[in-house]
């Protein structure tokens, strides 16, 4: 985006302005290369060493200990859905999921083509909520605990790391990722695709720890395999190449801003400012979500409860140069993805508008 404009977009979502002009200003001679990244061998020496340096950023900003591997896949978050089965399920055949929304609905449902995956509670009509863990039935002998840490289309997020006994814990972290510290250790799995927090499309993000690389069903394909990737240093076949180039900028700005507990505390006060607004609009404006796991990063409300009001929203608030805002076709309404990139006065700005909108609505 540029100028005054801001994209609220969920994913792909913003990046930050100065890593775009950066690869604006590299792209036709990356550092003296006379080769373009979107041209250059993966193979070449000046590639493999931006793999190494992106791994060497990740490891810093979220503090990953030596005994867990950093991965980059191909197949979005989509493709782990499949991944983490094929990998994982294999100990013992089954897998518990906790659904909190369509991501980690879809995540189970996809499972069923390689185990017996299990809801620890029941489905909900509607998202919204995280079923209290004290309701959990958890089995001792699944192979993995999957969960989403935050649900991008309904805007629930986990403020608490589930327990898990000591089964593997798995989680879809696509639309949070590198938002907040995180304490890899109470992880089997992290996984994100990298098109909201950390760069384009095409990339994703697998962290995991050594002792899950052997469990993997005879048919899991190569580029699907933990252990081949982590092999041969996500170098098993042709990687995303720019996407990982451009994900180690995004890391570089990230380093720059005063890291993931930076990143949360603009999170934390770019959130509280929207829903802040919502609550005290007197029913102008309204969230379903229940405030104890309201998302940071994907921000969904209705106007009104009405689109043809929310409609009007949507082009006012284009005019106003605020693009991206509308909710998932799923859900419809209006959902404002305030990843990193969005900056707290761009949050504050939008915030502007929306207490205008109710005043003359
Ligand atoms: N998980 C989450 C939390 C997501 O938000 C998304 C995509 N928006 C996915 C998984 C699926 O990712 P992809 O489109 O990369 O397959």
């Amino acid at each position: 985006t540029m100028g005054d404009f801001v994209y609220f977009g969920a994913g792909p979502a913003k990046l930050p302005t100065t890593v775009l002009e950066r690869i604006q200003g590299e792209l036709l001679d990356l550092g003296g290369s006379h080769v373009s990244i979107l041209e250059m061998s993966h193979r070449s020496p000046e590639f493999m060493k931006i793999v190494d340096d992106t791994v060497a950023k990740a490891r810093k900003l979220l503090n990953i200990p030596d005994n867990y591997q950093v991965l980059f896949m191909q197949g979005g978050g989509t493709g782990q859905f499949s991944g983490v089965p094929l990998n994982l399920i294999g100990r013992t055949g089954k897998a518990d999921y906790i659904v909190t929304g369509s991501w980690s609905a879809k995540a189970a449902k996809e499972a069923e083509k390689y185990g017996q995956p299990r809801l620890v509670a029941p489905k909900p009509a509607t998202f919204g909520a995280i079923p209290d863990p004290a309701s959990w039935s958890l089995d001792p002998e699944a192979s993995y605990v999957y969960y989403c840490d935050n649900e991008t289309v309904e805007g629930v997020e986990f403020h608490f790391v589930p327990e898990t006994n000591g089964v593997p814990l798995v989680a879809d972290m696509s639309s949070n990722i590198f938002s907040k510290p995180i304490d890899i250790s109470k992880y089997g799995l992290i996984y994100a695709g990298a098109q909201k927090n950390i760069g384009p499309a095409g990339v994703t993000i697998v962290i995991v720890r050594d002792d899950l690389l052997n469990h993997a069903l005879p048919i899991t394909p190569n580029v699907l395999s933990y252990k081949v990737m982590a092999k041969e240093n996500s170098l098993h076949n042709t990687p995303p190449c720019f996407a990982i180039y451009a994900v180690g900028l995004v890391f570089d700005w990230i380093l720059e801003n005063g890291g993931v507990e930076e990143m949360e505390r603009r999170a934390i006060e770019k959130s509280d400012l929207l829903y802040n607004l919502i609550d005290k609009s007197n029913g102008f404006y309204t969230s379903v979500v229940d405030p104890s796991c309201r998302s940071r990063m994907n921000v969904p409300f209705r106007v009104k409860k009405d689109e043809k009001v929310e409609e009007k929203f949507l082009k006012e608030a284009k005019a106003a140069k605020f693009l991206g805002l509308k909710g998932h076709r799923s859900v419809g309404g209006i959902r404002a993805s305030i990843y990193n990139a969005i900056l707290p006065e761009q949050v504050s700005r939008l915030g502007s508008f929306i207490e205008e909108f109710a005043a003359n609505n």
